[in-house]
C-alpha cells in the first residue's frame, strides 16, 4: 500500500468554488492595481509606461508616429457635416 495522505472527508463543491472565487477576485484586483501608467512629458496626458504616447506619438523626446486622433477626427467630421 502507498503511504500517501488520504483526505478524511470529501471537499464540498461550495467550499471549492468559494475558494476559487476568492482567488479570482484577488488576482483581478491585483491586475487592476498593477497597471503601469505614466504621464507623457510632452503633452502631460496619461500613457502606458515603456510605450509611445497615443496622443502626440512621441517616445523618449522623439516623434515615433503621427497621432491617430488628428487623422481620424477630420474624416468623421466631414461625414457628419
Ligand atoms: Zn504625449
Amino acid at each position: 500500500m502507498s503511504k500517501k495522505p488520504v483526505p478524511s472527508k470529501k471537499q464540498a463543491v461550495s467550499s471549492t468554488r468559494s475558494r476559487h472565487g476568492a482567488y479570482v477576485r484577488k488576482v483581478r484586483t491585483k491586475l487592476a492595481n498593477a497597471s503601469s501608467l505614466d504621464t507623457c512629458p510632452k503633452c502631460k496626458s496619461t500613457k502606458k509606461r515603456h510605450f509611445a504616447c497615443q496622443e502626440c506619438g512621441t517616445y523618449n523626446d522623439r516623434q515615433v508616429f503621427e497621432p491617430k486622433s488628428k487623422k481620424s477626427a477630420a474624416p468623421i467630421q466631414e461625414i457628419e457635416a
